[in-house]
């Protein structure tokens, strides 16, 4: 580690870009509870919500009917991804004065590694500024940034300011920090896995640091070795600036839930053969199945299962599928959601970057 020159590492996320956009745009909107997403009947979800709507408990990713009943004033948007595509490609262009390094997350959101930059500047918090600087005077709109040694302490602190904030963790500062950090601010630690961890009297990072990696293993598997790294405040991953598309998934959300073992199989089926295509047009094969499944009651579970050949045919993901779900417990539950993934793909080529900067990972639910 010693040897190792300290990185430097901003993450920069607009603030509720999907929404800022649109606000920007018809100012009439300002101020106003605003979401972006499904309409309030359908089964959508939200992708954005205003600073406004948030007040009510709203926020992205919850279902819209149940945003509606919490803020009966809420305006909602039809999503309009070309022009955010459009302004996500304006940011990405500043971030590249600065750096080749970017590492987009999603259209509102990268990592930039900037321990050496275009401009020869030592100073990542200077960077972080202009570029915060940059982005308002040519888009109007507000983005916060983190900037920390790492990403995982990069991305925690643009959470810190937000909005229209910038927050920075000195290397000397990181022990201090991630001490008090609380666990449910760390990135990939979600509500389930929130709860496990109080049962065992994790609170904030500085606990976690008291259980030796074995146990955080057994209690987590590999992620808990995961868990044993960024607790302490570190985070060797790389800012990889032309990703490689690492899985390939479908899902369908139903508008009424499946209960019948007979119609689950039957939809699975349908999702094989659309996954196999989205395969072949890809050109990949992969060997690790993914089978997620959603209750009415939005409990979700996903099932893996990593085989010895690479695949792309929907028989054969069909058949691995079909077993993943006859041992998930599910069966017989009412379903809402079946989703099917392939990952551990074969390719170490790269998918067709034209249209990388707009949606690299799919669409935003
Ligand atoms: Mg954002």
């Amino acid at each position: 580690m010693e040897t190792q020159t300290q990185r430097k590492i901003i993450h920069v996320d607009m603030d509720a870009f999907y929404v800022s956009v649109e606000m920007r745009d018809n100012p009439a909107l300002k101020g106003l509870p605003v979401v972006v997403g499904g309409s309030p009947q359908s089964r959508g979800v939200v992708a954005a919500a205003s600073y406004e709507a948030r007040r009510f408990g709203i926020h992205s990713a919850m279902p819209c009917s149940r945003a509606a009943r919490l803020c009966p004033d809420l305006v909602f948007l039809a999503p309009d991804f070309n022009k955010y595509c459009a302004v996500s490609s304006q940011i990405q262009a500043i971030f590249r004065r600065y750096t080749d390094l970017v590492e987009p997350l999603s259209l509102d959101e990268a990592y930039l590694d900037v321990t050496r930059n275009h401009m020869g500047n030592p100073s990542a918090t200077w960077i972080a500024r202009e570029i915060r600087e940059s982005i308002r005077t040519s888009t109007g709109l507000t983005a916060s940034a983190g900037v920390a040694p790492n990403k995982f302490l990069a991305k925690v602190a643009s959470e810190q300011n937000k909005p229209d904030g910038l927050f920075v963790i000195p290397p000397e500062n990181v022990a201090e920090f991630v001490r008090g950090l609380p666990l449910a601010s760390v990135p990939g630690i979600g509500r389930a896995t929130q709860e496990k961890l109080s049962t065992l009297g994790l609170k904030t990072c500085g606990d976690m640091q008291a259980l030796q990696a074995g146990e955080l293993e057994f209690h987590f598997g590999k992620r808990g070795l995961w868990f044993h790294q960024v607790c302490r405040g570190i985070d060797d991953r790389p800012v990889v600036s032309e990703r490689v598309k690492k899985s390939v998934s479908v899902e369908d959300t139903f508008s009424r839930d499946l209960d019948e073992p007979s119609q689950v199989r039957e939809k699975l089926a349908e999702l094989c053969r659309n996954l196999s295509v989205r395969l072949r047009k890809s050109g990949v094969r992969g060997r690790t199945i993914t089978l997620k499944l959603r209750r009415p009651d939005f409990l979700t579970i996903t099932r893996s299962r990593t085989i010895s050949i690479y695949i792309d045919d929907a028989e054969t993901l069909y058949a691995e599928t079909l077993r993943l779900f006859q041992l998930s417990g599910m069966k017989g539950e009412k379903l809402r959601l079946l989703g099917v993934g392939l990952s551990n793909l074969d390719n170490d080529i790269q998918g067709p970057s034209g249209n990388q900067l707009c949606f690299p990972w799919g669409l935003p639910a």
